[in-house]
């Protein structure tokens, strides 16, 4: 495909671009010619040279998504070229698990598209009209790419209202199953790629999970609480465990018994609002090693982030009193709009107002297939603090 028109940027505004960065935004566009939405444009400096080539749409947020930086043809072999480049960063997965983010959009230089491998299936998100645009070009590479069975598109998410799409699921390659089976660290886990949360499963979480099992000694009590599918609780139960997971949400439980119950391991599953559930309920089964916070994301948008500030100052709250002294609080906290530092201020001011002294351990982040690029400070999204009661 190649570029119509041409976006032209303000004064100033071509330097973060050249550094790497891939959203143009509304205000800093001087003038347009000739652009179409949904298609590839050339973006200008101020003065008219050549900066980048990039998607175009004027009726999102960020009008101009970059996808390169070269006078290059973006081609199927372009698609190619970035797809393996991506699938060789996750190469050290492959010794844990079959199921990885094989592209984290913009992080992996493909602004707005998602995909997800489990076993031999992907899932994908598309969340940009231009990304939709140039499916022609990046789906015959990525099933060239990955010599997938089947590629199922998941793009049933809210911000796809942003960019003017409609939410959608629909298969786009070969026929794909309701359940996928993978291995993560030695578990089995069926995955519900249609009708899960994200594509069916928190595969950001990894690396924490494992970091749990290792910390975990056979007999702590872990009190998992947003458990999902069952993630931090099986595999502290794998490790010895005795482990307890919460969730408001019945069909995610089902999962995570059905999780537990293929790999042999004995965890009761509790639905539950864990907000509640740690005011009154989880006493009776503690005092607990480890409690895991792992909540939604509450704030996608700067004016919720004291929403999220509040659901963590709660739950940190509630459980510090249920947990043993030397025991550990993991609380993850997988939006961007609060920054590590006020996550950690949130987690000191309840602590204090407990009357608990808290040490941080550790902070773990997204796993490598989330790559977080320095130059694209959105991508680093998730952290997850481990905090040791005095
Ligand atoms: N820890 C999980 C991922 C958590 S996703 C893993 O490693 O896979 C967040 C989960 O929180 C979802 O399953 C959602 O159903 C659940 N949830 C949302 N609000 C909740 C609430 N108030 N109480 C308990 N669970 C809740």
């Amino acid at each position: 495909m190649t570029p119509q028109g041409a976006v032209r940027l303000k004064e100033g505004r071509d330097k973060k671009i050249r550094n790497h960065y891939p959203w143009v935004q509304k205000e800093e566009v001087a003038q347009t010619i000739d652009v179409q939405n949904g298609q590839l444009t050339t973006l200008l400096d101020h003065e008219g040279n050549f900066l980048a080539i990039g998607t175009y749409n004027a009726q999102s947020r960020f009008p101009v998504k970059v996808l390169t930086l070269q006078k290059e043809s973006v081609d199927e072999t372009f698609f190619l070229n970035r797809i393996k480049a991506a699938k060789t960063r996750r190469k050290s997965l492959l010794d844990h698990t079959n199921a990885y983010r094989l592209l984290f959009a913009e992080a992996d230089g493909l602004p707005g598209l998602i995909v997800d491998q489990y076993a031999d299936h992907l899932v994908t998100q598309v969340r940009s009209l231009g990304m939709e645009t140039l499916a022609p070009l990046w789906l015959p590479a990525l099933a060239e790419v990955s010599q997938a069975k089947s590629i199922l598109e998941r793009s049933d998410m809210a911000g796809r209202a942003e960019e003017g799409l409609p939410e959608t699921v629909r298969p786009l390659h070969g026929e794909t199953p309701d359940i996928v089976s993978i291995n993560e660290d030695g578990l089995r886990l069926d995955i519900p790629v249609r009708t899960g949360l994200k594509t069916g499963y928190y595969l950001d979480q990894r690396n924490s999970r494992r970091r749990l099992a290792d910390l975990v000694r056979p007999g702590d009590k872990v009190l998992d609480c947003f458990c999902y599918s069952g993630g931090f609780a099986l595999h502290a139960s794998r490790a010895g465990a005795h482990a307890v997971g919460v969730d408001i949400h019945e069909v995610a439980l089902e999962t995570a018994r059905n999780n537990a119950c293929l790999n042999n391991l004995e965890i009761p599953f509790v639905q539950a609002n864990a907000f509640e559930f740690l005011e009154s309920g989880a006493d009776a089964l503690g005092p607990f090693d480890w409690i895991i916070l792992d909540p939604p994301a509450i704030a996608k948008t700067e004016s919720k982030r004291d929403s999220l500030k509040w659901a963590i100052w709660n739950l940190v709250h509630r459980a510090l009193p249920l947990l043993k002294p030397g025991g550990t609080l993991l609380v993850c906290n997988c939006s961007y709009q609060l920054t590590l530092e006020n996550t950690l201020k949130t987690c000191r001011l309840a602590a204090s107002d407990v009357g608990d002294q808290l040490y941080l351990d550790a902070v773990t982040f997204q796993d490598i297939d989330h790559p977080a690029p320095l130059a694209f400070p959105e991508a680093l999204y998730l952290k997850c603090l481990w905090l040791r009661k005095a």
